[in-house]
Protein backbone atom coordinates (compact mmCIF):
# COMPACT_ATOMS: atom_id res chain seq x y z
CA UNK A 1 0.00 0.00 0.00
CA UNK A 2 1.14 3.27 -0.95
CA UNK A 3 0.23 6.70 1.09
CA UNK A 4 -0.26 10.27 -1.31
CA UNK A 5 -2.01 12.96 -0.04
CA UNK A 6 -2.02 14.23 -3.53
CA UNK A 7 -5.02 13.82 -6.53
CA UNK A 8 -1.68 13.70 -9.15
CA UNK A 9 -0.25 10.82 -6.93
CA UNK A 10 -3.58 8.74 -6.91
CA UNK A 11 -3.74 8.96 -10.78
CA UNK A 12 0.08 7.71 -11.48
CA UNK A 13 -0.72 4.66 -8.65
CA UNK A 14 -3.65 3.83 -10.56
CA UNK A 15 -2.69 4.66 -14.60
CA UNK A 16 -5.51 3.28 -16.76
CA UNK A 17 -6.19 0.46 -14.35
CA UNK A 18 -10.07 0.49 -13.53
CA UNK A 19 -9.82 1.64 -10.09
CA UNK A 20 -12.62 1.12 -7.29
CA UNK A 21 -12.70 3.85 -4.90
CA UNK A 22 -13.89 3.69 -0.82
CA UNK A 23 -14.65 7.18 0.56
CA UNK A 24 -14.08 7.00 4.07
CA UNK A 25 -13.88 10.31 6.72
CA UNK A 26 -11.62 7.36 8.63
CA UNK A 27 -11.39 6.19 12.19
CA UNK A 28 -11.89 2.81 10.40
CA UNK A 29 -14.36 -0.07 11.64
CA UNK A 30 -15.75 -2.90 10.20
CA UNK A 31 -18.30 -1.66 8.24
CA UNK A 32 -15.73 0.45 5.82
CA UNK A 33 -13.49 -2.64 5.71
CA UNK A 34 -16.53 -4.63 3.98
CA UNK A 35 -16.89 -1.69 1.49
CA UNK A 36 -12.56 -2.35 0.73
CA UNK A 37 -14.07 -6.20 0.39
CA UNK A 38 -16.64 -5.13 -2.37
CA UNK A 39 -14.28 -3.01 -3.63
CA UNK A 40 -11.28 -6.02 -4.02
CA UNK A 41 -14.04 -8.38 -5.62
CA UNK A 42 -14.89 -5.53 -8.71
CA UNK A 43 -11.01 -4.05 -9.31
CA UNK A 44 -7.58 -4.93 -8.50
CA UNK A 45 -6.50 -1.33 -7.38
CA UNK A 46 -8.72 -0.28 -4.34
CA UNK A 47 -7.77 3.42 -3.26
CA UNK A 48 -9.58 4.80 -0.10
CA UNK A 49 -9.78 8.17 0.70
CA UNK A 50 -9.81 9.39 4.12
CA UNK A 51 -10.73 13.18 4.63
CA UNK A 52 -12.73 14.64 7.57
CA UNK A 53 -14.54 17.09 5.03
CA UNK A 54 -15.25 20.27 6.71
CA UNK A 55 -18.09 21.37 4.11
CA UNK A 56 -20.27 18.32 5.70
CA UNK A 57 -20.02 19.31 8.94
CA UNK A 58 -23.46 21.58 10.01
CA UNK A 59 -21.40 22.08 13.47
CA UNK A 60 -17.58 23.24 14.35
CA UNK A 61 -17.69 21.48 17.10
CA UNK A 62 -18.87 18.22 16.09
CA UNK A 63 -15.99 18.99 13.54
CA UNK A 64 -13.65 19.05 15.77
CA UNK A 65 -14.83 16.08 18.08
CA UNK A 66 -14.26 14.26 15.10
CA UNK A 67 -12.14 10.88 15.92
CA UNK A 68 -9.01 10.59 13.82
CA UNK A 69 -6.01 8.40 13.62
CA UNK A 70 -3.95 8.18 10.26
CA UNK A 71 -1.75 5.60 11.92
CA UNK A 72 -4.09 3.06 12.98
CA UNK A 73 -6.51 3.68 9.88
CA UNK A 74 -3.03 3.04 7.96
CA UNK A 75 -2.58 0.14 8.90
CA UNK A 76 -6.12 -1.54 8.94
CA UNK A 77 -6.12 -0.32 5.16
CA UNK A 78 -3.04 -1.89 4.44
CA UNK A 79 -4.34 -5.25 5.90
CA UNK A 80 -7.91 -4.91 4.39
CA UNK A 81 -5.76 -4.89 0.75
CA UNK A 82 -6.18 -1.43 -0.32
CA UNK A 83 -4.03 0.13 -2.65
CA UNK A 84 -3.11 3.52 -2.37
CA UNK A 85 -4.61 5.37 0.32
CA UNK A 86 -5.17 8.75 -0.61
CA UNK A 87 -5.33 11.34 2.78
CA UNK A 88 -5.34 14.81 1.54
CA UNK A 89 -4.94 17.90 3.48
CA UNK A 90 -7.80 20.05 3.20
CA UNK A 91 -5.37 22.75 1.24
CA UNK A 92 -5.14 19.87 -1.16
CA UNK A 93 -9.30 19.23 -1.24
CA UNK A 94 -9.89 23.00 -0.87
CA UNK A 95 -6.96 24.98 -2.37
CA UNK A 96 -9.42 28.08 -2.10
CA UNK A 97 -13.09 28.63 -1.02
CA UNK A 98 -14.82 26.56 -3.35
CA UNK A 99 -17.38 29.02 -4.95
CA UNK A 100 -19.08 25.68 -7.00
CA UNK A 101 -20.97 23.66 -4.75
CA UNK A 102 -23.22 20.49 -6.05
CA UNK A 103 -26.64 20.14 -4.83
CA UNK A 104 -28.76 17.50 -5.20
CA UNK A 105 -32.19 18.64 -4.82
CA UNK A 106 -35.32 16.65 -3.91
CA UNK A 107 -33.63 13.74 -2.75
CA UNK A 108 -31.31 15.96 -0.36
CA UNK A 109 -34.17 17.71 1.53
CA UNK A 110 -36.15 15.11 3.93
CA UNK A 111 -34.52 13.44 6.60
CA UNK A 112 -30.94 14.46 7.13
CA UNK A 113 -30.58 17.09 4.93
CA UNK A 114 -33.64 18.54 6.97
CA UNK A 115 -32.16 18.50 10.12
CA UNK A 116 -28.37 19.03 8.67
CA UNK A 117 -28.54 21.75 6.96
CA UNK A 118 -25.85 21.85 3.76
CA UNK A 119 -24.40 18.53 4.73
CA UNK A 120 -25.54 17.01 1.59
CA UNK A 121 -24.26 19.82 -0.70
CA UNK A 122 -20.76 19.27 1.13
CA UNK A 123 -21.36 15.95 0.99
CA UNK A 124 -22.01 15.61 -3.08
CA UNK A 125 -19.57 18.57 -3.49
CA UNK A 126 -16.85 16.57 -1.96
CA UNK A 127 -18.11 13.24 -4.03
CA UNK A 128 -17.65 15.13 -7.18
CA UNK A 129 -14.32 15.92 -6.34
CA UNK A 130 -13.03 12.79 -5.60
CA UNK A 131 -14.82 11.16 -8.88
CA UNK A 132 -13.26 14.25 -11.30
CA UNK A 133 -9.45 14.06 -9.44
CA UNK A 134 -9.32 9.74 -9.05
CA UNK A 135 -11.71 9.08 -11.55
CA UNK A 136 -12.84 5.27 -10.49
CA UNK A 137 -14.45 3.07 -12.50
CA UNK A 138 -16.36 2.10 -9.16
CA UNK A 139 -17.33 3.72 -6.35
CA UNK A 140 -18.26 1.62 -3.10
CA UNK A 141 -20.62 3.09 -0.06
CA UNK A 142 -22.32 1.98 2.75
CA UNK A 143 -25.98 1.51 2.86
CA UNK A 144 -25.86 2.53 6.70
CA UNK A 145 -26.13 6.03 4.90
CA UNK A 146 -29.00 5.70 2.32
CA UNK A 147 -29.81 9.06 1.89
CA UNK A 148 -26.47 9.79 1.14
CA UNK A 149 -26.11 6.55 -1.29
CA UNK A 150 -29.22 8.07 -3.09
CA UNK A 151 -27.81 11.24 -3.43
CA UNK A 152 -24.53 10.27 -4.57
CA UNK A 153 -26.49 8.26 -7.26
CA UNK A 154 -28.03 11.29 -8.65
CA UNK A 155 -25.78 13.29 -8.60
CA UNK A 156 -22.76 11.10 -10.43
CA UNK A 157 -26.03 10.45 -12.97
CA UNK A 158 -27.11 13.89 -13.34
CA UNK A 159 -23.44 15.63 -14.00
CA UNK A 160 -22.49 11.91 -15.99
CA UNK A 161 -19.52 10.89 -14.20
CA UNK A 162 -18.45 7.30 -15.55
CA UNK A 163 -18.65 5.85 -12.57
CA UNK A 164 -20.86 2.53 -11.22
CA UNK A 165 -21.99 3.31 -7.80
CA UNK A 166 -22.24 0.59 -5.66
CA UNK A 167 -23.98 -0.53 -2.48
CA UNK A 168 -23.17 -2.21 0.13
CA UNK A 169 -25.20 -3.71 3.23
CA UNK A 170 -25.05 -2.21 6.83
CA UNK A 171 -22.58 -3.75 9.22
CA UNK A 172 -23.16 -3.84 13.06
CA UNK A 173 -22.44 -5.56 16.15
CA UNK A 174 -23.98 -8.23 17.24
CA UNK A 175 -26.05 -6.63 19.59
CA UNK A 176 -27.85 -4.68 16.15
CA UNK A 177 -26.01 -1.31 16.74
CA UNK A 178 -24.86 -0.37 13.82
CA UNK A 179 -20.88 0.32 13.36
CA UNK A 180 -20.23 3.81 13.50
CA UNK A 181 -16.98 6.26 13.82
CA UNK A 182 -18.75 8.16 16.37
CA UNK A 183 -19.98 4.90 18.29
CA UNK A 184 -16.47 5.38 20.32
CA UNK A 185 -18.04 8.64 21.96
CA UNK A 186 -20.70 5.96 23.55
CA UNK A 187 -20.27 5.00 27.11
CA UNK A 188 -21.67 1.53 28.45
CA UNK A 189 -25.07 3.14 29.67
CA UNK A 190 -25.53 5.03 26.49
CA UNK A 191 -24.76 1.87 24.24
CA UNK A 192 -28.08 0.32 25.44
CA UNK A 193 -30.16 3.40 24.66
CA UNK A 194 -28.28 3.43 21.12
CA UNK A 195 -29.68 -0.02 20.97
CA UNK A 196 -33.12 1.88 21.02
CA UNK A 197 -32.20 2.71 17.10
CA UNK A 198 -31.70 -1.25 15.60
CA UNK A 199 -34.56 -3.02 18.72
CA UNK A 200 -37.25 -0.13 16.68
CA UNK A 201 -35.99 -0.94 13.06
CA UNK A 202 -35.63 -5.08 13.52
CA UNK A 203 -39.28 -4.57 15.14
CA UNK A 204 -40.55 -3.12 12.09
CA UNK A 205 -38.62 -4.90 9.67
CA UNK A 206 -40.68 -8.07 11.23
CA UNK A 207 -43.60 -6.04 10.90
CA UNK A 208 -42.86 -5.45 7.53
CA UNK A 209 -42.06 -9.32 6.89
CA UNK A 210 -45.54 -9.85 9.08
CA UNK A 211 -47.29 -8.11 6.21
CA UNK A 212 -47.44 -4.14 7.42
CA UNK A 213 -47.40 -1.83 4.71
CA UNK A 214 -48.35 1.18 6.72
CA UNK A 215 -45.36 3.73 6.79
CA UNK A 216 -47.25 5.76 9.78
CA UNK A 217 -47.30 1.99 11.56
CA UNK A 218 -43.75 1.04 11.19
CA UNK A 219 -42.11 4.33 11.66
CA UNK A 220 -44.56 4.39 15.20
CA UNK A 221 -42.95 1.32 15.83
CA UNK A 222 -39.04 2.65 15.73
CA UNK A 223 -40.19 6.08 17.23
CA UNK A 224 -41.25 3.89 20.60
CA UNK A 225 -38.24 2.13 20.83
CA UNK A 226 -36.29 4.85 20.20
CA UNK A 227 -38.49 6.43 22.96
CA UNK A 228 -38.35 3.63 25.83
CA UNK A 229 -34.44 3.41 25.42
CA UNK A 230 -33.83 6.73 26.93
CA UNK A 231 -33.06 8.15 23.17
CA UNK A 232 -34.00 11.98 21.59
CA UNK A 233 -35.83 10.90 18.14
CA UNK A 234 -35.06 13.36 15.20
CA UNK A 235 -36.74 11.27 12.87
CA UNK A 236 -38.65 8.12 11.63
CA UNK A 237 -38.70 8.10 8.15
CA UNK A 238 -40.20 5.72 5.43
CA UNK A 239 -38.73 6.81 2.08
CA UNK A 240 -38.25 5.21 -1.18
CA UNK A 241 -34.83 3.54 -1.51
CA UNK A 242 -33.64 5.66 -4.85
CA UNK A 243 -35.16 9.24 -4.40
CA UNK A 244 -35.01 9.15 -0.41
CA UNK A 245 -38.72 10.91 -1.07
CA UNK A 246 -40.83 9.99 2.77
CA UNK A 247 -43.52 7.58 1.47
CA UNK A 248 -46.56 6.14 2.91
CA UNK A 249 -46.91 2.71 1.95
CA UNK A 250 -44.26 -0.22 1.28
CA UNK A 251 -45.06 -0.42 -2.18
CA UNK A 252 -41.76 -0.36 -4.01
CA UNK A 253 -38.24 -0.86 -2.39
CA UNK A 254 -37.71 1.61 0.34
CA UNK A 255 -35.62 2.27 3.66
CA UNK A 256 -36.92 3.36 7.05
CA UNK A 257 -34.63 5.52 8.86
CA UNK A 258 -33.89 6.68 12.10
CA UNK A 259 -32.13 9.76 13.66
CA UNK A 260 -31.71 10.26 17.33
CA UNK A 261 -29.07 11.59 19.80
CA UNK A 262 -28.37 9.69 22.53
CA UNK A 263 -26.63 12.03 25.05
CA UNK A 264 -24.14 13.96 22.83
CA UNK A 265 -24.22 11.64 20.18
CA UNK A 266 -26.00 12.12 17.26
CA UNK A 267 -26.43 8.11 15.24
CA UNK A 268 -28.28 7.16 12.42
CA UNK A 269 -29.62 3.96 11.27
CA UNK A 270 -31.76 2.30 8.65
CA UNK A 271 -33.08 -0.76 6.88
CA UNK A 272 -34.02 -1.49 3.99
CA UNK A 273 -38.15 -3.08 3.38
CA UNK A 274 -39.39 -4.44 0.19
P1 LIG B 1 -17.81 7.59 7.00
O1 LIG B 1 -16.36 7.38 7.27
O2 LIG B 1 -18.68 7.49 8.22
O3 LIG B 1 -18.10 8.80 6.16
O4 LIG B 1 -18.27 6.36 6.11
C1 LIG B 1 -17.58 6.03 4.94
C2 LIG B 1 -18.37 4.96 4.22
O5 LIG B 1 -18.53 3.82 5.06
C3 LIG B 1 -19.78 5.42 3.83
O6 LIG B 1 -20.08 4.92 2.53
C4 LIG B 1 -20.63 4.77 4.89
O7 LIG B 1 -21.96 4.53 4.46
C5 LIG B 1 -19.90 3.47 5.11
N1 LIG B 1 -20.23 2.90 6.42
C6 LIG B 1 -20.19 3.53 7.62
N2 LIG B 1 -20.62 2.69 8.60
C7 LIG B 1 -20.95 1.54 7.99
C8 LIG B 1 -21.48 0.29 8.45
N3 LIG B 1 -21.75 0.07 9.73
N4 LIG B 1 -21.71 -0.70 7.54
C9 LIG B 1 -21.44 -0.48 6.22
N5 LIG B 1 -20.95 0.66 5.73
C10 LIG B 1 -20.71 1.66 6.59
Amino acid sequence: MIVVDTFAAVRAETGSVPSALVPTMGFLHEGHLSLVEVATEVSDRVVMSLFVNPLQFDEAGDLDRYPRDLERDAALAESAGIDVLFAPSAEEMYPIDPATRVTVAGVSSGMEGAHRSGHFDGVATVVAKLFAGIRPAFAIFGRKDAQQLAVVRRMARDLSFPVEIIGSPTVRETDGLALSSRNVFLGEEDRSVALGLSGGLFAAAEAARGGERDGAALEGLVRDAVTAAGADLEYATLADAFTAEPIGTVDREVFLAVAARVGAVRLIDNVVLW
